[in-house]
C-alpha cells in the first residue's frame, strides 16, 4: 500500500493565508510586520534563498528590507548593521543568511542580533529557552515539521521518534520539540552504529542529513510517518535524504522533496515574525 503524502505546499499555503490576514490586522493597528534580511557575498544558493524569503514577506503584506553587503565586508560593518536593525522599531525580525564568508565569525554576528528579533531562533538565548521547554522563537525548519505533524493529526505522545542528523539548526531543535510533545526521541549522527535498527523502530522518522536517498524502504517501520528534511541535487534534479519510491511503499505518511518541508520553513519564518510583532506590543 502506498503512503499518504503530507503536502508542505498545501499546508504552507493555508498557513500563509492566516498569516497575511493577521499581518493586515497588525498593519491597520500601525504595526506592520517588518523583516530585515542580510546577505553577505555572492553565494548563488544563498541569493536564491534570500530572494524567496523576501518575496514570501511581500506576498504576506510584510515590510521586507534586504541588505546586500560585499564579500569583503568587515566584521565591524556587519555587526554595526545588525545593531542598527536591533534599534529600528519598524523591524521585528532580523535574519542574517548563513553561511557567511569565512573571515566573518557567524557566532558573534548571531549573538549580536537581539534575541527578541531572532526569527531564525539561532541565538544562544533562544536555543537555551528551547532546551528548557520555554521556547520563544523555534528554528523555522523544525518548527515547520512540528506544524506538519500537528496539522496531519499525528499522535506524538508516547511515539518513538527518531531524528537522523544532529545539527544546531535542524536535528537538535527537532529532537527537543518532539520530546516536549511527549515523544520518546532518539537522535542519530554520523557515528551512530546500526542506523537501520534505529530507523526500523521509529513511528516518526525525521531525516536531516544531506545525503541523497540514504534512507530506503527496508529501513522503515510499516506505517511510520517519514519526514524528509534533506535537500540534495542529483543530476540537476532535487531529491531528499529518503528514497521516496521505496519508502512510500512502506510508510503510512511521507513528505515529498520538493514540496514537503521546504515550503514550511519559509512559512514559519513569517510566523516567527508575526509572533515577534505580537510580543513587542
Ligand atoms: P549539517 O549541518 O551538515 O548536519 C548534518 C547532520 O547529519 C550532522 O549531525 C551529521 O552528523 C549527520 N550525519 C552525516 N552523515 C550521517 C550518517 N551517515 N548517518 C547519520 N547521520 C549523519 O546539515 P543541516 O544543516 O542539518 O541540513 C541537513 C539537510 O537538510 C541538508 O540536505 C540541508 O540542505 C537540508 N535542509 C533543508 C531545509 C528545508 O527547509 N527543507 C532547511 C535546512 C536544511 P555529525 O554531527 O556526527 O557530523
Amino acid at each position: 500500500m502506498s503512503a499518504q503524502i503530507i503536502s508542505g505546499t498545501e499546508l504552507a499555503a493555508s498557513i500563509r493565508e492566516t498569516i497575511a490576514t493577521r499581518a493586515a490586522e497588525l498593519t491597520t493597528l500601525g504595526h506592520k510586520p517588518g523583516l530585515a534580511v542580510v546577505l553577505v557575498g555572492d553565494d548563488p544558493a544563498s541569493r536564491v534563498y534570500v530572494r524567496n524569503k523576501v518575496s514570501a514577506c511581500e506576498k504576506a503584506g510584510f515590510k521586507s528590507v534586504m541588505y546586500e553587503m560585499p564579500e569583503n565586508t568587515s566584521q565591524d560593518a556587519l555587526v554595526g548593521l545588525v545593531q542598527q536593525l536591533n534599534a529600528d522599531p519598524s523591524i521585528h525580525g532580523i535574519l542574517v543568511q548563513l553561511p557567511l564568508p569565512k573571515h566573518l565569525d557567524s557566532h558573534v554576528v548571531i549573538e549580536t542580533i537581539s534575541a527578541a528579533k531572532d526569527v531564525d531562533g539561532f541565538h544562544i538565548s533562544n536555543a537555551g529557552l528551547l532546551m528548557t521547554g520555554k521556547p520563544l522563537f523555534r528554528p523555522c525548519t523544525p518548527y515547520g515539521v512540528m506544524k506538519m505533524l500537528e496539522l496531519t493529526g499525528i499522535e506524538l505522545r508516547g511515539a518513538e521518534a527518531v531524528v537522523i542528523g544532529a545539527s544546531n539548526i535542524v536535528g537538535k531543535p527537532q529532537a527537543m520539540l518532539l520530546l516536549q510533545q511527549g515523544a520518546t526521541v532518539t537522535l542519530c549522527n554520523s557515528k551512530t552504529k546500526d542506523l537501520k535498527s534505529h530507523c526500523q523502530r521509529a513511528d516518526i522518522l525525521v531525516v536531516a542529513v544531506g545525503r541523497p536517498n540514504m534512507i530506503t524502504g527496508d529501513m522503515i517501520k510499516p506505517g511510520a510517518v517519514v519526514i524528509d528534511v534533506g535537500i540534495n541535487r542529483v543530476d540537476g534534479k532535487l531529491c531528499g535524504d529518503v528514497d521516496f519510491d521505496s519508502a512510500k511503499e512502506v510508510a503510512g505518511w511521507i513528505t515529498p522533496v520538493p514540496g514537503g518541508v521546504g515550503p514550511m520553513t519559509i512559512t514559519m519564518l513569517l510566523q516567527n515574525t508575526i509572533e515577534a510583532v505580537e510580543r513587542s506590543l
